[in-house]
């Protein structure tokens, strides 16, 4: 048994004791916690994971009142048929709300959903032959065991627990890695060829629907609704429970949603101070432990790391990881050009990188080196010129494509999630393998742990090869600046990719991993992987490539063996100096 969930048997075992000494009061405090953890725990999946400041949250809490008040008051609907729509009619809303996040970032995004709020609640006021307007209408009322207050507490429980077990399935899933992905290297992300489009969309489905469902209940719980029942604070408080808890983490939030339900009543002889309250926690949390409840719960993270690691790679195990066929065609540039205002970083570049072999693509600081792998891997769009694999055009302005045709590559600053594993950021690698829909993800079907299950197995092999296996449960964030190095690398292998292009992967190495470094770099190229390696170090370029290209002023200065460019002497004087 995985001692993950043990904290959230231990919280459910409580809120089921809970009825056998508590009265009825707390009946609805802790319904309370668990229909706002309905909303909040879809909620942490968008803001917590996916890093999207969706702050007017309470907007698709008062569509879904409203839908199943409205449905069971009007049209005499059974409730639970009711909840069911309001889940629905959340699921559509909360892809609208959602929508402008593929456009907008952060706080311009934030004040979208804060408008959309507003909107819902100035029509409910409005559309009074529907919602009843000031005046309200009552909530739907559930049929026996739950009418009473430890029956409703019992069925918001359950849905509480429902809501915990899907989001933790999505959390730990490619899916929640894509969205701690795009969150905190979003250039990597599609690198490996996640879509954010299609990803968060989903996510804001599945979001939407759970606020959807959590409305419903908050309107039987109310019994009576009116639009000021859902003040712009719930929505905040709902956004605060995530942050005080921790991004990235679902038990955090949970316990920050019970922190922040309960509060109210213990601070209730402080009424006037509530508000000051609330400041001073938020500031004190923000300013002493920024990692939330979440960092403050994570033990195995504070165990000190050994020193002296070495990285050792096993490249006997690279063969099991790249089971690639035969050879397949070239990566090709043709007369690319490619200017930043007034400065051509590429100016007529011609480029073949063959499968199987090491290509060195050297020259000084700005020559256009990054550039020409941003080219590659379809960051930037050539003003003329083309760039092919094989004589397929590769689509341009479209990364995320990348990754499908088998092109995988590191950056030269490293691009990682600090906050997750070193085994999650190199699974991150295959996110295009899974074979599960989301639905299958969320409920944990076969199709779903089969996936985990390879891509686990296959990370742990792309670690060995690089030499980081004993660190695989490790945050990222605790390591050195070359294992990160290494780390991107095994992050690409696991697409099994037909290229491979390194930006600067030696820069901040020490002699000894250079020289493994490149023995890596050569036994994936023997495997039948092409590699183009921008590189400073020129013993290295000179030792391992087949071929090198010069770049110059982002033109080609010379190309050829390492022989040849080693006798070349514009490239000697010019560039190696010697
Ligand atoms: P290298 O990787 O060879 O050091 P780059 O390809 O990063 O060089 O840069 C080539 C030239 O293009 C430099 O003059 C750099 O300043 C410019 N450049 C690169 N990227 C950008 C960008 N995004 N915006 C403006 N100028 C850029
Ligand atoms: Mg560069």
């Amino acid at each position: 048994m995985n001692r993950a969930i043990l904290p959230y048997l231990g919280l459910f075992g409580a809120a089921l004791l809970l009825p056998l000494f508590a009265n009825d009061y707390w009946a609805v405090i802790g319904a309370r916690a668990a229909v706002y953890w309905v909303l909040v725990g879809g909620l942490n999946l968008v803001v917590g994971f996916g890093g999207q400041l969706a702050i007017g949250y309470v907007a698709l809490l008062t569509l879904g009142a409203y839908t199943s008040a409205v449905l069971c008051a009007r049209y005499g609907l059974d409730p639970f048929l009711s909840f069911a729509a309001a889940g629905v009619v959340g699921a559509v809303a909360g892809v609208i709300v959602g929508l402008p996040a593929l456009r907008l970032r952060t706080f311009y995004f934030a004040m979208t959903t804060l408008g959309f709020a507003t909107i819902v609640t100035q029509i409910a006021l409005a559309w009074q032959s529907v919602t009843g307007g000031g005046i309200g209408l009552p909530g739907p009322e559930l049929p026996k065991p739950f009418d009473t207050p430890w029956g409703f507490y019992l069925f918001a429980l359950a849905l509480a627990a429902l809501i915990t077990w899907l989001s933790a399935n999505v959390a730990s899933s490619r899916f929640g890695r894509a969205l701690v992905a795009i969150r905190d290297a979003e250039v990597a992300a599609e690198a490996t060829g996640i879509s954010k489009p299609r990803l968060l969309t989903t996510v804001f489905l599945f979001s939407g629907a759970a606020a959807g469902v959590a409305g419903g209940l908050f309107a039987t719980l109310q019994s009576y609704i009116t639009p000021d029942a859902f003040s712009f604070d719930l929505s905040v408080t709902f956004f605060i429970a995530i942050l005080v808890g921790g991004r990235g983490s679902i038990l955090g939030p949970l316990i920050g949603n019970i922190i922040l339900t309960l509060l109210p009543e213990f601070a209730a002889p402080l009424v006037a101070w509530s508000t000051f309250l609330y400041a001073a926690l938020l500031l004190a949390i923000v300013l002493l432990m920024p990692g939330g409840i979440a960092a403050l719960l994570d033990f195995s993270n504070r165990k000190p790391l050994t020193a002296n690691r070495a990285i050792v790679p096993r490249l006997d195990r690279l063969r099991g990881l790249l089971d690639h066929g035969t050879a397949q065609a070239s990566i090709v540039l043709r007369n690319v050009v490619l200017s930043f205002g007034g400065v051509r970083a590429i100016d007529g570049l011609d480029l073949t990188v063959r499968p199987g072999q090491v290509h060195g693509l050297i020259g000084p600081n700005g020559s256009g080196k990054t550039t020409t792998l941003n080219v590659i891997s379809g960051y930037y769009e050539p003003e003329q010129g083309e760039a092919f694999l094989g004589t397929t055009p590769l689509p341009h302005g479209a990364p995320q494509t990348r990754a499908a045709l088998g092109i995988a590559r590191t950056f030269q600053t490293p691009r990682l999630i600090g906050e997750a594993s070193v085994l999650e950021n190199v699974m991150i690698g295959a996110t295009i393998e899974g074979t599960a829909s989301f639905v299958e993800t969320m409920l944990s079907l076969p199709r779903h742990r089969g996936d985990e299950k390879r891509m686990t197995a296959q990370a742990m092999d792309a670690l060995a090869v690089v030499g980081l296996d004993g660190l695989a449960p490790v945050r990222a964030d605790r390591l050195q600046h070359s294992e990160l190095r290494f780390m991107e690398i095994a992050r690409a292998l696991m697409l099994k990719p037909a290229f491979l292009l390194l930006d600067e992967p030696a820069a901040g190495l020490s002699g000894d991993e250079i020289k493994r470094l490149g023995e890596l770099i050569v036994a994936i190229a023997r495997n039948g992987t092409g590699v183009l390696l921008v590189e400073h170090h020129a013993d290295l370029i000179f030792d391992i490539c087949d071929h090198v290209t010069v770049l110059n002023l982002g033109r080609e200065l010379a190309a050829g063996t390492p022989g040849d460019i080693r006798a070349h002497k514009e490239v000697v004087s010019a560039y190696l100096g010697a």
